[in-house]
C-alpha cells in the first residue's frame, strides 16, 4: 500500500472535468498538495493515508475561484451604501485610506479570507491598492500565508497625489515605485506553492502610456497577469476620450496591453466592437455582480460574452462595495441578474454559474491546468457540502441548492493544497474569535479615525465598543 497524506471516500464528486463527470461513492486519493487518484472503493485498498474523510452523505465541489477582491475593505463594510462609485468613494475607501496600517490590513485580510473559505472559496485574487504606507501587500499575503488559502497578490497602483490635504497619504508611490514592488513581491512569492503575483494597474486615468507598456512587457517577462477595473460606469470613457480622444478598449489595444493573461474586472460598459475585441486578444472577464448591483453601476453583458466563447469568471469584489466575501451570494446573483435584466429564466443556468465559478476561475488565472476541477494532477482544492441545513434540505441536486438555496452553514469542510483548514466549520489554521473581535475593534478605531460612518434616518449611527 503506498503511503499518502489524505483520502476522502464515499463522496458524491462533482468534477467539472471536460464530460462534467458526476461520481457516486467516490474516493480522492491526496498527497503532497495534489489529487493523485480519483476512482472508486479500491483505492482504499491501494492507499494508506494519514488522514481519512468520510464523505458519506456529503457533495464534494472543487473549490471556488474569487478573481476580483480587495481584502483591506473588510474593515469598511456597510459604509457609504445608497450612492454611485465616486460618492460612494468619497464616503469610504478614499477617505479612509491614510488611515490603514499593518496590523488593520493584516485582520483585515485574515477575516476576508475567512469569509471566503467559509462560503467555498479556495482561491482570491486580491487587488491591493492601499499603500499610504510602504509594505502593506506583505501584510495581505502574510494573512494567505497563515489561513492557508490559495492568494494570488494583485499588486496594484493607484494615483493618491491629488488627494486633499485632510485625506492625504503620509507615502505616495509614484509609478516607478510600484514597478518596484511588483519585482521585488515577485521574487519573493516565485517558488511558493499557494502564492503568487500579479500586477493590478488601477484604473484608465492611474497610468501613463509607457506605464502600460511596461507592464506589457514585465507580463511577458515575468509571466504574470495583469488585472485592471475596466468600464465599470462610463467614468472609464469620458476620461479616455477627453485625454486620448479614444475610448478605453480601443487606447489599451493601441498599446499593446491586451492579451490572454490581462484580466479585465466588471466589464459593464462594453460596446460590440469591445467584444470583438476581447475575443480577439481572448481576454478573461472577472464578473462581479453583487458589487455592480449595490453601486448601480449596470448589468454586464455576460450571456453575450459566453455565447462568444469569451472566458468568465466570478468575484465577490472588495468589502466595501458588496460589504462581504460570501462567494455562494454571488453565485446565486450571477444567475438571477442576468434572469430578471432579460426577462429570460433560462439564463445563466446553475450549471453555467458553476462552470464560471470553478474551471472559469481557472481559466481566468490561466492555471486550467492546475485548479477549477477534480482531476488526476489537479491541486487538492475541494469543498465538502453538507446538505443537511435548514436552508437546503431537501437537496434533490447539488448544482441547484448551491445555486440558489445554501448558506455557509452548508460548507462544512474546505481543502486546500491538500490540507483541511476547515474541518467541521471551524478554521483549524487560524483563531476565528480572535479574528473576528479583533476586526471588529480595528475597524471601529479605522472609521472613527477617517471620521466616516453612517447615518440612519438623518441621525448618525453610534458606535458599538466591544
Ligand atoms: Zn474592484
Amino acid at each position: 500500500m503506498k503511503q499518502i497524506d489524505l483520502i476522502i471516500k464515499n463522496a458524491y464528486l462533482i468534477t467539472m472535468d471536460p464530460a462534467h463527470s458526476v461520481l457516486t461513492d467516490a474516493c480522492v486519493a491526496i498527497d503532497g498538495g495534489k489529487i493523485l487518484e480519483v476512482g472508486g472503493a479500491d483505492l482504499l485498498e491501494r492507499y494508506q493515508a494519514a488522514k481519512t474523510i468520510d464523505a458519506y452523505g456529503k457533495y464534494v465541489f472543487p473549490g471556488f475561484i474569487s478573481t476580483h477582491s480587495h481584502l483591506f475593505q473588510t474593515m469598511l463594510k456597510g459604509l457609504g451604501r445608497d450612492k454611485f462609485l465616486i460618492d460612494w468613494l468619497n464616503s469610504s475607501v478614499r477617505v479612509a485610506l491614510h488611515e490603514f496600517d499593518e496590523e488593520t490590513v493584516y485582520y483585515a485580510a485574515l477575516l476576508g479570507c475567512m469569509e471566503g473559505i467559509k462560503s467555498g472559496t479556495t482561491t482570491i485574487l486580491d487587488y491591493m491598492y492601499a499603500h499610504p504606507i510602504p509594505g502593506l501587500d506583505d501584510c495581505v499575503t502574510k494573512a494567505f500565508e497563515e489561513i492557508g488559502i490559495r492568494g494570488v497578490l494583485g499588486r496594484a497602483f493607484t494615483d493618491v497625489s491629488s488627494f486633499p490635504p485632510e485625506i492625504a497619504c503620509p507615502h505616495v508611490e509614484t509609478e516607478r515605485d510600484f514597478f518596484d514592488e511588483v519585482r521585488r513581491l515577485e521574487k519573493k512569492y516565485r517558488a511558493h506553492d499557494r502564492i503568487s503575483v500579479c500586477m493590478a494597474p488601477g484604473i484608465i486615468w492611474d497610468h501613463t502610456d509607457e506605464g502600460f507598456r511596461e507592464m506589457r512587457r514585465t507580463a511577458d517577462e515575468l509571466h504574470m497577469p495583469i488585472t485592471m477595473h475596466l468600464v465599470e460606469t462610463p467614468d472609464d470613457d469620458a476620461f479616455s476620450r477627453e485625454k486620448y480622444g479614444e475610448d478605453t478598449i480601443p487606447h489599451l489595444e493601441k498599446l499593446g496591453v491586451l492579451g490572454p493573461d490581462f484580466i479585465a474586472v466588471h466589464c459593464v460598459y462594453m460596446r460590440d466592437e469591445d467584444l470583438e475585441t476581447f475575443k480577439k486578444y481572448d481576454v478573461k472577464v472577472s464578473h462581479n455582480p453583487n458589487s455592480n448591483m449595490v453601486l448601480a453601476s449596470g448589468v454586464a453583458r455576460i450571456p453575450e460574452m459566453l455565447e462568444k466563447g469569451i472566458t468568465v469568471s466570478l468575484a465577490c469584489d472588495g468589502s466595501a462595495s458588496n460589504d462581504t466575501q460570501n462567494y455562494l451570494e454571488v453565485i446565486k446573483a450571477a444567475s438571477l441578474m442576468q434572469k430578471v435584466y432579460h426577462r429570460d429564466p433560462s439564463l445563466m443556468p446553475a450549471s453555467t454559474v458553476l462552470e464560471l465559478a470553478t474551471m472559469g476561475g481557472a481559466k481566468t488565472l490561466g492555471r486550467e491546468s492546475e485548479l477549477g476541477s477534480i482531476e488526476a494532477g489537479k491541486k487538492a482544492d475541494l469543498v465538502l457540502f453538507d446538505p443537511l441545513s435548514p436552508w437546503s434540505a431537501p437537496v434533490h441536486d447539488p448544482v441547484s441548492a448551491l445555486t440558489y438555496s445554501c448558506s455557509p452553514d452548508n460548507i462544512k469542510t474546505v481543502i486546500i493544497e491538500g490540507r483541511v483548514v476547515l474541518e467541521d466549520g471551524h478554521m483549524t489554521t487560524v483563531d476565528e474569535e480572535k479574528v473576528i473581535r479583533e476586526a471588529q475593534r480595528l475597524g471601529t478605531r479605522l472609521v472613527e479615525k477617517s471620521g466616516l460612518g453612517n447615518s440612519q434616518w438623518g441621525k448618525k449611527m453610534p458606535f458599538i465598543h466591544i
